[in-house]
């Protein structure tokens, strides 16, 4: 009789501690999907990177929320939403060892203003971001440790406009720096960018100038003359040629008054395929 008391005892109590740990590993019946409760969500309830951290057990209200994945959102800004609208490429989701700095998201650009608010990310026509994805490739292979940087991809008309009002030089050179909005550029389509190289540091490579220098040392087409004339030093104008080469043998073509500024094909071809970004 004793015998059967002891192991009746041992079995209740066994029963006991399943029943509890059942409890409190449960998961709500509403679900379509049961997920295991994990240590922390029976510790901490379910929201455990919410304001409540209180453990479970002393927690004021226990409310039954649904067991949600808490996984980091990518952010997506309204303008982003839109240039995907247009088929445009986040190029850092297309190959992110190229590094992105949008200087017209920062105040760090000639008209010294955020234009682009909280947009960080570059945004390309496919057939562009292609052709960088493999320039960035062609300079990896010559400097492992380098990498392309892009300073602008995608330019909508609205923000054009903004910068051929805004741009300080004569009429009749204004659309030498910054394109006409009437006449639109390859940036309105997502077709070009502006690019540079950074080393092993994430240091620029000297080119001589800034980017958006509105003068003659900016200009590729007077880079042998300003060499000779010691304006720009013989490191400048080879960083200058190392950064034509890649983009032109990826497929860009460069323009003789700005030595970032790069075109992923014809304004004619880019018509016919695309739309421009408003
Ligand atoms: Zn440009």
């Amino acid at each position: 009789m004793n015998f059967l008391k002891r192991y009746s005892f041992l079995a209740l109590a066994v029963i006991s501690v399943e029943v509890l740990l059942l409890y409190l590993f449960r998961t709500p019946m509403q679900d379509a999907v049961r997920i295991p409760r994990t240590f922390e969500q029976v510790m901490f309830g379910d929201n455990i990177f919410g304001a409540s951290v209180l453990p479970r057990f002393f927690s004021a209200s226990l409310s039954e929320t649904p067991n949600i994945k808490h996984q980091p959102v990518p952010k997506i800004t309204f303008l982003e939403q839109r240039l995907i609208t247009y088929g445009l490429v986040n190029i850092s989701n297309v190959d992110h060892s190229i590094a992105v700095s949008l200087k017209y998201a920062t105040e760090d650009n000639f008209l010294h203003k955020n234009l682009y608010g909280e947009l960080k990310n570059c945004y390309l026509q496919k057939e562009t971001a292609g052709k960088l994805v493999n320039a960035q490739k062609i300079l990896k292979e010559k400097y492992p440790f380098y990498s392309l940087i892009i300073y602008d991809g995608v330019r909508p008309l609205s923000i054009q406009q903004m910068m051929w009002d805004e741009v300080k030089v004569p009429e009749k050179l204004k659309d030498k720096y910054v394109s006409n909005p009437e006449v639109g550029s390859l940036h309105n389509y997502g077709c070009a960018v502006d690019a540079s190289i950074v080393n092993e540091n994430g240091w620029e490579m000297d080119m001589g100038t800034s980017y958006d220098y509105f003068g003659e040392l900016g200009h590729p087409i007077a880079e042998q003359r300003m060499l000779e004339e010691g304006k720009l030093t013989w490191r400048q104008f080879e960083n200058r040629k190392l950064l034509r080469e890649v983009m032109t043998e990826a497929g860009f073509t460069g323009i003789t008054t700005e030595w970032w500024h790069f075109n992923g094909t014809s304004l004619k071809s880019a018509g016919e395929k695309y739309q421009k970004v408003d």
